[in-house]
Parts: C-alpha cells; sequence; structure tokens
C-alpha cells in the first residue's frame, strides 16, 4: 500500500479525537453533570488514542504497520508519569505483539527507551513553562522516531523509502507539537472553569459577611447608647475610666463593620450629583478634633466653583476620612495637613498631602490590599475601602512619598 500524507492524516487524526472528548467530559463535570471523575481522565485518553491509532493503522507492508500512537504516548506519559508510562507501555506491546511481524521488535526496543526517558523527565515536566514542554515533546518524538527508523532500516530491512520515513516523521514531530499545545490549551481552561467556581462560592461568603455585619452594627449601636446613659451616672473615676474605655472599643468594632460593608458594596442605589468642594469641607471639620488632638494644622485650599460630581454622600466622605485620618496617623509628633482640591481641564484633582512617616516603595505596592497595615492597632481595611469607592467614581488614586518626608495622596475624577 502507497504511504500517503492522506492515510497519515488519517491517523493523526485518532489522536486528537479522544483528547477532544476529555474537554467535553471535564466541561459536564465543571457544569454538575458529572459527578464524579478525577485525574484518571486525563490519563485514560490518551490510552484509548494509543489504542485507535494501532487499531487503524497505515499498513506498509506486512511486516510494518505505521501510526502515530508514540503522539497520545508522550503526553500521557509526560502529563501523567511513570507509572501510566508503563502501563500504556505493557498495553502497546501487547496489542503490537498479537499484529504479529518483526515490527515488534522494532517497537519493543524504542517504546522501551521512550517509557524510560519519559518517566525521567515527567516529575518536573508540568513545572516547564510551555515552551521547555514543547521542546521536550518534540525531541522525545524526534528520539523515537529516529530510533525506530535506525532500528528498521538496520536490523530488518524495511522496504520503505526515506522520503516516505522522513514524510511519517515530519508529520509526527508536527502532530506532537499541536496534540501538546491543546492539551496545555485544555488544562487552561480547567483551570480558569474551576477559579471562576471558587470566585463564585467567596462572592456569596462575602454576601453573607456583608448581612451578618449589617445586623451586627444595630446592636452595637443601641449598647453603646446605654453605656453612654449609664456613665453620666458614674461616679467613681476607675469605673469611668472603663466605661470609656468600653465605649471606645464599641466605637471601634462599628468603624470596622462601616468600613467593611463600604467595601462589600461600594455604591448602594442612591447615588446623586454632589457638592465637591461643600464635602470636602464638611469631612475637615470632622476630622479637626482629632488634628487638634494630635497637634497636627490643617490647611485647605479649595478652589472648586461649582464643582459637581456623581457619588453618594457619605461614602465620598468616608473615602476623604479614611485618607485624613492615615494622614494624621502618619504624624505621631505633629505635622501639618494640606487638602488642595483644583480643577485641571477636564478633570478634578483632590491632593491630601501630610509631613509624616512616609512610605517605602514596597509599602507603596501594597496600598488598597485587603489587610495590610504597619500599625499595632490597625484593621488594614481604610484604603481598600477608599480604594472601591474612587473606583465605583471611575476615579484614581496615586501615591506619592518618600520615607522619613512625608505622603501626598492625589485623588483624580472626570468631571
Ligand atoms: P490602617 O490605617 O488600619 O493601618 P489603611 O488601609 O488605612 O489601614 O492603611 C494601610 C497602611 O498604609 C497603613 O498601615 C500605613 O502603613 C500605610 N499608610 C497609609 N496612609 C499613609 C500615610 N499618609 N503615610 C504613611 N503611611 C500610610
Ligand atoms: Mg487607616
Amino acid at each position: 500500500m502507497l504511504l500517503t500524507a492522506k492515510n497519515l492524516l488519517l491517523n493523526l487524526l485518532l489522536v486528537f479525537a479522544p483528547l477532544s472528548i476529555i474537554q467535553i467530559l471535564y466541561l459536564l463535570k465543571h457544569t454538575n453533570f458529572l459527578k464524579k471523575s478525577s485525574g484518571w481522565l486525563l490519563t485514560l485518553f490518551p490510552g484509548i488514542a494509543i489504542i485507535l491509532c494501532m487499531v487503524y493503522p497505515v499498513v506498509v507492508d506486512d511486516n510494518f504497520i505505521l501510526d502515530f500512537r508514540r503522539i497520545p504516548f508522550i503526553l500521557g506519559a509526560l502529563y501523567g508519569g511513570k507509572w501510566v508510562a508503563i502501563v500504556y507501555l505493557i498495553v502497546t506491546l501487547g496489542y503490537r505483539f498479537t499484529l504479529g511481524g518483526t515490527g515488534f521488535y522494532s517497537t519493543l526496543l524504542s517504546f522501551t527507551l521512550l517509557t524510560i526517558v519519559a518517566s525521567m523527565v515527567s516529575s518536573r515536566f508540568l513545572e516547564y513553562s510551555l515552551k521547555q514542554k514543547l521542546l521536550v515533546a518534540a525531541s522525545i518524538d524526534l528520539m523515537v522516531g529516529v530510533s525506530s527508523t535506525v532500528i528498521s532500516l538496520t536490523f530488518f530491512e524495511t522496504q520503505i523509502h526515506t522520503s516516505s520515513w522522513i514524510l511519517f516523521n515530519v508529520t509526527s514531530l508536527l502532530g506532537v507539537l499541536l496534540a501538546t499545545l491543546v492539551y496545555e490549551v485544555f488544562l487552561n481552561q480547567f483551570k480558569l472553569l474551576q477559579s471562576v467556581m471558587e470566585g463564585q462560592k467567596l462572592e456569596v461568603v462575602s454576601h453573607l459577611a456583608a448581612s451578618i455585619s449589617h445586623e451586627v452594627r444595630n446592636p452595637l449601636t443601641v449598647s453603646r447608647g446605654f453605656l453612654q446613659l449609664i456613665d453620666s451616672d458614674l461616679k467613681s473615676k476607675q469605673t469611668k475610666e472603663y466605661m470609656g474605655l468600653a465605649i471606645q472599643e464599641l466605637d471601634r468594632a462599628t468603624e470596622i463593620i462601616n468600613d467593611y460593608l463600604t467595601f462589600a458594596k461600594p455604591f448602594p442605589e442612591d447615588v446623586e450629583e454632589i457638592d465637591v468642594a461643600g464635602e470636602i469641607a464638611y469631612s475637615v471639620s470632622v476630622i479637626t478634633p482629632l488634628a487638634t488632638l494630635k497637634d497636627v494644622t490643617i490647611t485647605t485650599k479649595i478652589d472648586l466653583p461649582s464643582t459637581f460630581i456623581q457619588s453618594e454622600k457619605r461614602k465620598f466622605q468616608q473615602c476623604l476620612m479614611n485618607i485624613f485620618k492615615n494622614a494624621i496617623e502618619a504624624m505621631p509628633d505633629g505635622g501639618t495637613l494640606e487638602v488642595v482640591a483644583v480643577l485641571e481641564g477636564q478633570k478634578l484633582k483632590i491632593s491630601i498631602k501630610d509631613t509624616g512617616i512616609g512610605m517605602t516603595e514596597d509599602q507603596l505596592t501594597r496600598m488598597g490590599q485587603p489587610f495590610f497595615t504597619t500599625k499595632e492597632k490597625g484593621t488594614g481595611l481604610g484604603m481598600m475601602v477608599s480604594h472601591s469607592i474612587v473606583q465605583a467614581m471611575n476615579g484614581e488614586i496615586i501615591y506619592a512619598s518618600t520615607p522619613g518626608v512625608g505622603t501626598t495622596v492625589h485623588l483624580l475624577f472626570e468631571i
């Protein structure tokens, strides 16, 4: 029978058909149609491809049968490891033996070599980059191709043209590259799918946490009110001090819950046009007592002739206040807090500058990450909340900071 590219390509198709079935089964599994199925699928299907390739081979003569069984063999062994390779070897040799002919010995030698080499590489194969994986798979394919060709030509006097050998080996090389790529794409898709599922679970948890936080906030507020009432009746100085501490801690708990709720739901429904200058002035006035206590002087320069922005009053104030508070906390020995708001073309720019301890490069890259804090009693939620509010307003936060000199936080919004 003539060895044509057509025959080879048909055989190559048998390598890819089972591969596509794996993908379908995995998708079914992740969409909950199939409850159980795991890693073995990935190794079973290359095994099926090996058998299919051998059942429908390209017959050259009575002794020689060509097929691409080595492609799924290489894939399965590299991704599945030593034991998978050994099972494949037994299956391949067993089946090839029943077919008879001298080709069996060529298979015996070249596939044993393949099993040994692939088993050695497989332990580190999964950590390789895509390029490295392709290179390894192609090299092993080439090795099997060359060894089986040499064995067949020297020991068994095969009547196959050299050009046909070349055609066969080049097709195999292209096949193994393509199959590795396809396999990688599948694996990445599965991983992506899994992370999407995880993300959905997290979302449910965060909604749940938000509603619990909401429920907890009310009793906290009520308890605080009663404690304050009792406080006004207290005579002893020490019990008064304890009461003060209790109220302070309740405030702290409420603050954390507020921060968390804002993050879980940065923008509820009531977005309105808010007057930027008014909101900044209000936020400054709220924070001023704290600044005075810490020896911090606040200067403001708000140059905004009736500028309005889409937001929610309370959220916008909270965003500013979190930044003001950080600035004040960064100046334990006092300093100056400068708030400047200007229009630059179509942009509103609010700059909050302090003369505090400043931040290192490493700290700057972590700004806005949940739970990043350098303070003993910090929560690491403040900037995360400010970030999510600014993001919801389609704005931008830019930091400029020098350790020991101070920090400036710029908020930029499109008007
Ligand atoms: P918290 O204030 O509870 O620590 P934040 O999210 O508000 O959490 O701030 C995170 C961290 O960012 C702070 O612990 C601090 O290290 C750093 N940081 C924020 N603002 C400033 C600032 N103006 N100067 C120096 N460090 C700052
Ligand atoms: Mg803070």
